[in-house]
Parts: structure tokens; C-alpha cells; sequence
């Protein structure tokens, strides 16, 4: 079978792909989503265990993806989870599959999914304070995500990474700690920029705290030096603690944004192929699926939707708009 590979009018080749699997998520993080959550996407829209695998086995085969990132909303409380991994992983020993998760239950099931074949876990932890975790999460669940960790890390997932937020005003005083925190386990930490993906519209320049001041925040309790490794198409600057091996990553999607690299395309639960986190235009995978379509027609599709891949998400435009979905109906 030939490949074609998803590129754009940049030169941008898209192997790495972002599955959502569901938006609903069982956290209500303020900068994600209101205490009341979302109007979920209904059951019937939703692309069955079958029709996802399908997709990816279609962007595996024909499309050059190689690198398969399940995410949501909450990927752990899609039931599916664990045989969607296991038939990922048929698709090929060198396919690397991972997951992006609050950890809400790993504890319960990161054995099994490092048996289907899982690689990595990424966990989202914003705070190791109990009372700023549930002030963010809106829920009292830090020792979840704690055990979540431990478990992943106890079941080969590794290296775990960690994946942090901070918020001016609730947790942007504790970079450090939360830092020393990961350290001490072997976790690896990267702090991201907060964008304009929130439900609520809530995001602003001057609100976001910047990489930058991620960066003398840390420097106050520790001496970081750029790490050797080239940055490529990853999207976080990585830096040596106190000369190593630790190490700490700043994702500075707004300020600094990687955006010419990007390697990146986006599959929603609903089968919509987005060619961009910010993108303002979807290609409908579900409807050909559902229509009778044959690989062949549906590749064609995946490939046409790259074709209109922006330059860059247009944060500092004037004229952007953030996108009628949120993060976690995009799939973060
Ligand atoms: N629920 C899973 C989790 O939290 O890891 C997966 C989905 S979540 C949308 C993926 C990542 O997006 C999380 O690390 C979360 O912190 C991050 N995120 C959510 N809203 C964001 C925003 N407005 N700006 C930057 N990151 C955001
Ligand atoms: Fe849920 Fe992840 Fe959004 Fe938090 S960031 S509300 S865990 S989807």
C-alpha cells in the first residue's frame, strides 16, 4: 500500500496523531471548562470503539501517523480504552502510543493498559496542595492523581511526564515546589502556557502567566541550563535542574510558539479531523464512515483537510478568533 503523507502548503508533514476520545471529563479544571461542565457531545455522534480504530488504522497505513496520543476530555472514562490500545497496537511494535490524562483511576488501570501496549502516560497535575487542587479541579481528588502516578510509573509507563498549568494568583507561586515535587520522583515536568481554549472565554494575555515568568520563578530555587538535545518538532524548551539529570520543560505555545515544526493532527470524538488545535474548519471523517466509504475515500479526505493548515495559530492577530470548541471537545 503507498502512503501519502499528510502535508501542507508549509512543508509540514503530520505524523503524530491526537485522538479524543470522549469531551465528558470527571474534573472541571477553571481554566477548561464551568463547575457545570459542557453540553456533551451526544452517545450516537460519538465514533464507536470500531470506527476509531478503523480511523487509525487508516492514518497508520496510508497516512504515515506514527506516533498515536489517546486524550479527551477525560480519555480513562472511555470504557473502550483499553481495547482501543490493544488494537492500536496491532497496528505496528513501532507505533508509539500514549495517553494524556488527569489519572483519575490509573491507579486502577495502568497495569492493563501497559499490557495492551501502551508506551506513556502524560498527567495532568497543576498543584500538590490539596486545597489549590480542588480551588482548580473544582473536586477533592490530588490523592487519585497521586496514586495515578505511582502506578504508571510501577507499570513501565514512563518516562512519566507531568503536565502543568499555573494560574496567576491560585498555584503561579508554586512552579518551585511543584517542581521539586516531580523531581523527587522521577517525574518529568512541563509547565504549558494557558491558552485561549477555555469554554468560558475566560483567557487574557495579561492573565496567562508567560514562560518567561516561569522561568525567574525558578530560577529563584534552582539553576536551569539548556538541555543538549536539539528541540525539533517537541514543542517544549527543555533545561537541566542544578546540572542535571532532572529536567524541566516549558511549553511557550503563546509566547514562543512552535508552530513551523508542528507535526500534529487532531482527530475529535465525534470524527472530525482538525489540522490544528486553533483551527477554525473541521473535515467531517464520520459522516464518510457512516456514508460507506472506503479507505481509500476517507485517506483522500484526511489529506484534502491538511491542505488548509494555517501558518500559525494567529494568537497575536487582531483579528483571531478562538475556536467554537473548546480544549476539551478538540482534545488537548
Ligand atoms: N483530561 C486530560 C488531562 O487533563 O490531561 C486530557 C485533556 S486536557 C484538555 C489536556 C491538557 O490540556 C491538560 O494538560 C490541561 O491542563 C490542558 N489544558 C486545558 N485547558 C487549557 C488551556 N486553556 N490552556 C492550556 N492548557 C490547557
Ligand atoms: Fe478535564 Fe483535562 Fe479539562 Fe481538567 S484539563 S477539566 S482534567 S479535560
Amino acid at each position: 500500500m503507498t502512503t501519502t503523507p499528510l502535508a501542507d502548503r508549509y512543508g509540514r508533514v503530520a505524523t503524530d496523531l491526537r485522538v479524543s476520545l470522549t469531551d465528558r471529563c470527571n474534573l472541571r479544571c477553571n481554566y477548561c471548562m464551568p463547575a457545570e461542565g459542557l453540553d456533551w457531545l451526544p452517545d450516537d455522534s460519538v465514533l464507536t470503539d470500531d470506527e476509531v480504530v478503523r480511523l487509525i488504522t487508516i492514518g497508520v497505513e496510508r497516512l504515515g501517523i506514527r506516533e498515536v496520543r489517546f486524550t479527551g476530555g477525560e480519555p480513562l472514562v472511555r470504557r473502550g480504552l483499553t481495547g482501543i490500545v490493544r488494537r492500536t497496537r496491532a497496528l505496528g511494535d513501532g507505533l508509539e502510543l500514549s495517553i494524556t490524562t488527569n489519572a483519575l483511576g490509573l491507579a486502577r488501570t495502568a497495569a492493563a493498559l501497559a499490557e495492551a501496549g501502551l508506551d506513556r502516560v502524560n498527567v495532568s497535575l497543576d498543584t500538590v496542595r490539596r486545597d489549590t487542587f480542588e480551588t482548580i479541579t473544582r473536586r477533592d481528588r490530588l490523592h487519585d492523581v497521586v496514586a495515578g502516578l505511582e502506578a504508571a510509573q510501577a507499570a513501565g509507563l514512563g518516562p512519566v511526564k507531568v503536565n502543568a498549568v499555573l494560574l496567576r494568583g491560585t498555584n503561579d507561586d508554586q512552579a518551585g515546589e511543584l517542581l521539586a515535587w516531580c523531581l523527587e520522583r522521577g517525574y518529568e515536568l512541563r509547565f504549558i502556557e494557558q491558552m485561549p481554549l477555555d469554554a468560558q472565554h475566560g483567557w487574557s494575555r495579561t492573565g496567562m502567566v508567560t514562560a518567561e515568568e516561569i522561568f525567574d520563578r525558578l530560577a529563584r530555587d534552582f539553576t536551569l541550563t539548556p538541555a543538549s538535545e536539539p528541540r525539533g518538532s517537541a514543542p517544549a524548551e527543555l533545561f537541566l535542574v542544578d546540572g542535571g539529570p532532572g529536567t524541566v520543560g516549558v511549553i511557550a505555545s503563546v509566547t514562543r510558539p512552535f508552530c513551523g515544526d508542528c507535526d500534529r493532527v487532531r482527530l475529535t470524538a465525534d470524527g472530525q479531523v482538525r489540522n490544528c488545535l486553533f483551527a477554525r474548519e473541521e473535515s467531517d471523517l464520520r459522516a464518510a464512515l457512516r456514508a460507506g466509504a472506503g479507505d481509500e475515500e476517507v485517506a483522500g479526505r484526511w489529506v484534502a483537510a491538511m491542505a488548509g493548515k494555517r501558518a500559525g495559530h494567529g494568537i497575536d492577530d487582531p483579528a483571531f478568533l478562538q475556536p467554537d470548541r473548546p480544549m476539551s471537545a478538540i482534545g488537548g
